[in-house]
């Protein structure tokens, strides 16, 4: 693939990965595959499931790919049991993609445990450094298999009591889940970063599964009832006893994260309370009566999103200023990891063949383009270079999100800072270099207040530069956030 195709298409970033776990179920392997699907946004790059069966040894399936690539009926059967944790994770470069597929495992002194995590650990350099002086040995370059080395250092039966000995030494961001040989457990670190929620499910013979998953969607596919969060610095767990709750020494003000809202999560699913569409929705009406109230509202004639990130929030700025809502670009929803590329050079053909503008809609028209977030605008620079060969005589871009300024170390996986197009320039020449006629984002006021589900208590690092953790040196890092930690 050339270089501006596989920048348009697939992008230098992905997202960041999706936990789920199944407790009691027949079904569990299938279950969990189905819930890794509904979640499957959260991560490409590799798809995995452990179970325990009868005899309480782990069963594992992974691979790189996604996960109808990863499974079928053979291994679906293969992986026997009633409980089982599953990860999706997404796609990075430069490490051992397979080294690093999830769940990890391990056969610890309290028998074999299975971790699959979302978020990124600021410390694990440290700790990890630790760890070698001390004779541990590492065969990934991910951050997860800290947790593992962690809990294997505490010589307690209880599989629990290990696990909160070493979570209580990280810092940073995770959202896991534990499979043992005689309990699932579900854990979040005391910022509560990462989404994480806690679901049951009736099955034929009168009892229940407890399901945990990043995401809702998740329990909307195989029909499980939302029962909450996992709380930020809680560990949950399910055994033959039934379900448990402890809380971490460790407290720390909530920060989770914002830019779940504004583009990681799925729209129909509830994060942190708060429904994903809604609040894109109600960003996109904010950014409308934001440009109204500061005299930007233009004249124009139709608003249209960016699909499909910029949807929901095209129908809050639609309803809000009055102005109609069209399908000016049209997505097609087929592309591949690859494909066969034309033999002569198409212009804008990385874009081109994702995103279609319609000149039937546009042509002649003044336009407002809505999108979820700008990070290096070279995507949007395409898109506006498209919607205006289509015929649109002016085209605005409003974004329901605050400038890009700063990179994510807490496991979304963005450009180094010098490449955030925001943290160097003005929005007049973001303007100029997307070529928009007018360029206006949400303010961070406004994105908060769209996000009141919680009360607060949310990271905007991205927007905002302020950190809620230490960094640990990985600012310092040129190549910015790097999921994959190699100490
Ligand atoms: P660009 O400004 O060209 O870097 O890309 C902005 C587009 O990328 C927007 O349409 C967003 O929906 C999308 N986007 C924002 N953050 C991410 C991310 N971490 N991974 C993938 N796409 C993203």
């Amino acid at each position: 693939m050339s270089e501006s195709v596989s920048e348009s298409v697939e992008r230098t970033w992905k997202d960041e990965c999706g936990v789920v776990g199944v407790w009691n179920n027949e079904h569990a392997s299938r279950l969990s595959y189905l819930s890794l699907y509904a979640i499957q946004h959260r991560g490409q790059e590799s798809a995995g499931i452990v179970t325990v069966d009868a005899s309480g040894e782990h069963r594992v399936q992974k691979g790189l790919g996604l996960v109808q690539e990863v499974f079928d009926d053979v291994s679906l059967d293969r992986l026997a049991g009633r409980a089982a944790i599953g990860h999706v994770r997404y796609s990075t470069t430069g490490v051992n993609q397979m080294a690093n597929a999830q769940p990890m495992q391990a056969n610890l002194f309290n028998g074999p445990v299975a971790v699959a995590h979302n978020g990124n650990i600021v410390n694990a350099n440290e700790i990890k450094k630790r760890l070698k002086e001390d004779g541990a040995i590492f065969h990934a370059t991910s951050d997860t298999e800290v947790i593992l080395h962690l809990v294997a250092r505490h010589h307690s039966s209880n599989l629990v009591e290990c696990l909160q000995a070493g979570l209580e030494e990280l810092d940073g961001a995770y959202s896991l889940t534990v499979l043992s040989h005689q309990s699932l457990i579900a854990a979040r670190d005391p910022y509560g970063f990462r989404p994480l929620v806690l679901g049951t499910l009736k099955n034929g013979d009168g009892e229940k599964s407890w399901i945990v998953a990043s995401e809702t969607c998740a329990f909307d596919l195989i029909g499980a009832q939302f029962v909450r969060e996992i709380e930020p610095g809680e560990i949950w767990w399910v055994d033959a006893s039934g379900e448990h709750s402890i809380k971490m020494k460790k407290k720390r003000e909530r920060a989770s994260c914002i830019f779940e809202h504004v583009y990681f999560a799925r729209p129909d699913s509830i994060v942190f309370g708060q429904s994903v569409y809604g609040v894109r929705k109600e960003a996109g009406r904010r950014l409308a009566e934001q440009d109204e109230k500061e005299g930007f509202l233009k004249d124009v004639d139709l608003v249209i999103p960016v699909p499909d990130s910029g949807v929901p929030s095209a129908l809050g700025y639609s309803v809000q200023s009055g102005k109609p809502f069209e399908l000016g670009i049209i997505r097609n929803h087929y592309i591949g990891r690859t494909f066969i590329q034309p033999h002569q050079a198409i212009r804008d053909f990385g874009v081109k063949i994702k995103l279609n503008p319609q000149t039937s809609v546009l042509s002649g028209k003044r336009v407002v383009v809505i999108d979820d977030s700008l990070v290096r605008g070279t995507t949007s620079k395409k898109i506006l270079q498209l919607v205006r060969a289509a015929g649109a005589k002016e085209v605005h871009l409003r974004i329901a999100a605050p400038p890009t300024i700063g990179p994510c170390y807490y496991g979304v996986d963005t450009p180094e800072k010098s490449q955030l197009i925001a943290s160097s320039q003005s929005v007049e020449s973001i303007a100029k270099f997307v070529g928009a006629d007018s360029l206006r984002y949400l303010d961070l006021a406004g994105l908060k207040e769209a996000v009141q589900g919680q009360n607060g208590g949310y990271c905007a690092a991205c927007f905002d530069g302020k950190y809620p953790t230490d960094l640990f040196g990985l600012d310092r890092n040129p190549k910015g956030h790097l999921r994959g930690i190699d100490a």
